[in-house]
């Protein structure tokens, strides 16, 4: 305190703060004003374009889905709990007990209990992820760990008994739990995890070690401070009468107790270390964990894969260790399914907040007139209204990534669950690549104010940023993606079925097999371009191409090279060829999105967005398709003019497509989005 300062008037200064808080978080709550058309867009010299009609009431309830109400119900607690709302400066400490505090209030007061969704609703469940999510991205993270990886790895590795004896706890909070897989040695390859669970048929317990150093369990959410239980993944060692003394059954998950229910004290044998302050997500507090000689039941194992008598009897249906760790990862992919979600959901609010900011903002202008909108050149346009129609593609595509998985849970249809593995992997690693790019476009589209913490896109940045890594990183998941189409490809010439996903390949393997066709390698009229089929063929031609290619070169490779080596020859190609794959899948499920939509002008705004996704991708490869001559040079031109045509065509309906994404302002609060009272509410923000 200033020592000429009475009490008073400290009293008087923590006042007006108060209230100048009190004002500006009120701020961040108001709904917004309907956004105006733009008076100027009859000034835009570059192109002429009919506007479409769309009515946003039709379009947002087709964009919501079935599960919107639960999502409002998320919204609308945290709008009414101004405490519950996460400051933009806040310590890390702080920041983690908000975050348990959110969760708390999330499923204590709020009543969301979402346990139950996991196995019977994936839906729903992660609707709710969505929305918890786009609250605090850390407050997402955290219950994600909770019942996607610690409930999850019960729910799915365990049994019967595992679900009676932890669900309710698991699902009220009472039971906190991490899920403890990477080690300091060991992140992306699982099967070279050291911790050891020992079976000590005196006393029908494991004993749970950490071997060395490279061992310890790094990483790990919730374990920092406020987890009381782990699932770890550790090699079930068994002891055997032969001269070995010992047999390595391969990584299984047990539960683990790290701290006392009730004094909360880290239990014997466990030693927990903070992994410390973060880059981003920093309301969750990830911990590194040793375990030195640590004693737990027998019955902790979760045995629905392999099991262990009371007499050390290893026993199993699936007949290798392989098939056991392949069966394990897969009940673990409604993780990554989760994150491909939660990250178009971040996607959507940095497209909404910087299309809005660009609606609004003007600069420069034609000579004694007035300024124009920044949306309306042409390089804004190119920045964002391809990234406006991914978004909405990622939004179909992963929506039908949802129902194969609720369908895989449902079925546990074996083709389905190798489908969902690989289209889990793929879309993961391709959306949340995307949007971690577009995050920096958004907020550079947003010139300084975009860097102005307020406005969200540092914290969406740096908060998103991890998810390319963790629930598999994205170089790796595209390599497994790349695996199963080889697979398939191999399966395809020995006359074995195709999975869903992939079906498209028989078909268009033929085409690819045969050169393309001279006519329509020279058609460029817009009904050609904007034909669906057209759009299809061309991507799937570029994914056919690619996986002959490459097959092709891993055979000639693998003769000098060995398998590994001849791998590692081909993976930037192997890596197109599933990124192309998954483009191909996204664009597929877009279409299906258009002809379904059953308002007449919603699909005819859709359909202008898809076409836009679609031929900007293929300018965008252009080199890829002229190379083969699949489209002649006037074609490309042809392609490259009708992209920038539709990007304008979308950005007359920009506002009411990111108004159909249906955020809550409290989701979108940057102050630079809050249209026509952006400079009002921006001035307030900084105390005038
Ligand atoms: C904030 C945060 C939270 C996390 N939470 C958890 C948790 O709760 N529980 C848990 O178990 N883990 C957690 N993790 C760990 C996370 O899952 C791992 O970091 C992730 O699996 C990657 O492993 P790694 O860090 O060892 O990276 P590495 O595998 O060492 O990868 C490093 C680089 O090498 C490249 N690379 C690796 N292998 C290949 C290859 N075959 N081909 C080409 N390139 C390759 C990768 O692309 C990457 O760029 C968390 C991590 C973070 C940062």
């Amino acid at each position: 305190m200033n020592p000429s300062q009475t009490v008073e008037d400290e009293s008087q200064l923590s006042n007006s703060t108060t209230a100048r808080r009190i004002q500006r978080l009120s701020l961040h709550l108001t709904p917004l004003p309907p956004l105006q058309p733009s008076p100027q867009l009859d000034m835009l010299t570059c192109a002429k374009a009919s506007k479409l009609d769309v009515d946003q009431g039709p379009l947002s309830s087709y964009m919501r889905g079935k599960h919107r109400e639960i999502q409002e119900k998320i919204f609308e607690f945290f709008n009414s709990r101004p405490d519950l709302q996460t400051p933009i400066e806040i310590s890390m400490n702080e920041h983690r007990e908000l975050c348990m505090r959110q969760l708390m209030g999330l499923v204590r007061e709020a009543k969301i209990k979402p346990f139950r969704y996991v196995a019977e609703d994936p839906a729903k469940y992660f609707a709710i992820t969505e929305a918890v999510g786009s609250v605090d991205m850390s407050l997402g993270i955290k219950f994600g760990v909770q019942y996607s990886l610690w409930g999850g790895t019960v729910l799915n590795l365990g049994t019967k008994k595992h679900r009676d004896k932890y669900f309710e706890g698991i699902d009220n909070l009472d039971y906190p739990g991490c899920f403890a897989m990477t080690e300091l040695h060991h992140g992306s390859n699982v099967q070279g995890l050291q911790t050891t669970a020992t079976f000590d048929p005196i006393t029908d317990e494991f004993i749970i070690d950490t071997p060395n150093d490279g061992a310890i369990k790094w990483w790990i959410g919730n374990a920092a401070v406020h987890g009381k239980f782990a699932s770890v993944f550790a090699r079930l060692i068994l002891p055997t009468h032969d001269s070995k003394g010992v047999s390595d059954m391969g990584v299984h998950a047990f539960i683990v107790p790290i701290r006392d229910l009730k004094t909360h004290q880290t239990l014997p044998g466990i030693e927990i270390h903070d992994c410390g302050h973060k880059v981003g997500l920093n309301g969750v507090d990830n911990g590194a964990l040793r375990f030195s000689s640590v004693r737990i039941p027998r019955d902790n194992l979760l045995n629905r894969f392999g099991d262990v008598s009371r007499d050390g009897k290893y026993t199993s249906s699936l007949p290798t260790i392989n098939k056991r760790f392949a069966a394990t990862l897969g009940e673990l992919v409604g993780g990554r399914v989760g994150l491909a979600y939660a990250s178009v959901g971040v996607l959507k609010i940095s497209v909404t907040i910087a299309v809005r900011y660009s609606l609004l903002r003007q600069q420069f202008g034609p000579p004694k007139q007035p300024e124009v909108y920044i949306l309306d050149y042409q390089s804004h346009q190119h920045k964002l209204m391809p990234m406006l129609a991914s978004t909405y593609a990622f939004h179909f595509a992963t929506q039908y990534l949802v129902e194969k998985y609720s369908e895989m849970k449902k079925t546990h249809d074996e083709q389905l669950v190798g489908d969902v593995h690989a289209l889990s992997a793929g879309l993961k690693s391709y959306v949340t690549s995307y949007t971690a790019k577009s995050l920096s476009t958004c907020r550079e589209a947003c010139g300084g104010h975009g860097y102005a913490a307020v406005n969200r896109f540092g914290s969406l940045r740096n908060d998103h940023d991890i998810f390319q890594t963790f629930e598999g990183d994205n170089t790796v998941l595209l390599q497994q993606v790349a695996g199963d189409l080889l697979k398939q490809y191999k399966d395809k010439f020995q006359g074995g079925p195709l999975s869903v996903t992939w079906n498209y390949l028989r078909e268009s393997m033929n085409t690819y097999l045969s050169q393309p066709n001279p006519v329509t390698t020279r058609w460029e009229s817009t009904d050609h371009l904007r034909d669906p089929k057209f759009q299809l063929d061309a991507f799937r031609y570029r994914t056919s191409r690619l996986l002959q290619s490459v097959a092709a070169r891993l055979r000639k490779h693998s003769k000098t090279l060995g398998s590994f080596g001849a791998w590692n020859r081909c993976l930037n190609h192997l890596l197109t060829l599933a990124e192309s794959h998954i483009e191909s899948v996204i664009l597929a499920k877009f279409i299906d999105a258009v002809q379904n939509c059953p308002d007449a002008r919603s699909r005819a705004a859709l359909k202008l967005v898809c076409d836009l996704y679609a031929l900007d991708r293929i300018w965008k490869d252009i080199g890829t398709y002229r190379n083969v001559d699949y489209v002649a040079p006037n074609k490309a031109k042809a392609i490259h003019k009708l992209t920038e045509y539709l990007s304008f065509q979308v950005r007359n309906i920009a506002g009411e497509l990111i108004d159909a994404f249906d955020l809550p302002p409290y989701v979108t609060r940057a102050p630079i989005a809050m249209q026509s009272e952006a400079y009002a509410q921006y001035t307030q923000h900084v105390g005038f």
